[in-house]
């Protein structure tokens, strides 16, 4: 691992070649028609996995999605009310919710319930909490028994967007009124492949 100057340096240095446009993907050249203003179709609730970067993995653009990302891709207030702010404020007609194979926070979730830890700290503990009716409704009999993180993954998913959808007021409106659109997705980290689920 770099260290903490070394790590900031890459960032200052990063943005140069933006600005430059010498970087490897977008931009400030690329941005500018979107100084003033944003219009993003898609909104995103992902995961905070430094693996899952929703611009690279969906190949998108600049101003083309309006990504919150947490770990465990959870439905907290604060998630919860930046979404409701892109659909009221841009009318953005689709929202993903997006999880991924071998999630940290579902697998931490998967532990805590396996064998939970005394002294977790309380954040933590309270977005595990968050996690664990979900990934519990799908756990085999024996832990051993395999698939349970597969499970566990789309169970979470759905989780989230069962909670966007009943408890998120602008959200139930737009999807009532089919302005919005709202589907889970899974990304797969070996092959890069995202699924789209029922
Ligand atoms: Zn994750």
């Amino acid at each position: 691992m770099i260290d903490a100057s070394e790590a900031l340096q890459r960032l200052q240095e990063g943005n140069e070649r933006y600005l430059a446009g010498e970087g490897g993907g977008a931009s400030m050249q690329d941005f500018a028609p979107l100084a003033a203003d944003q219009s993003p179709a898609v909104i995103l609730l992902g995961c905070s996995d430094s693996r899952v970067v929703p611009e690279v993995l969906f190949d998108q653009g600049l101003g083309e999605l309006f990504v919150v990302r947490v770990a465990g891709n959870m439905a907290s207030p604060e998630v919860m009310a930046s979404i409701e702010f892109a659909v009221l404020r841009f009318g953005s007609p689709l929202l993903v919710v997006l999880g991924h194979t071998d999630c940290g926070a579902v697998s931490a979730a998967m532990a805590e319930l396996s064998e939970p830890t005394a002294d977790i700290p309380r954040n933590i503990k309270s977005l595990v909490d968050r996690m664990t009716p979900a990934i519990k409704s799908v756990r085999p009999r024996q832990d051993d028994d395999g698939g349970w993180m597969e499970k566990a993954v789309r169970a979470n998913v759905s989780a989230s967007l069962r909670h966007l959808l009943q408890t998120s007021g602008p959200i139930k409106e737009a999807v009532g009124a089919q302005t919005l659109t709202v589907v889970g997705a899974e990304y797969n980290l070996s092959t890069g492949a995202v699924e789209f689920l029922d």
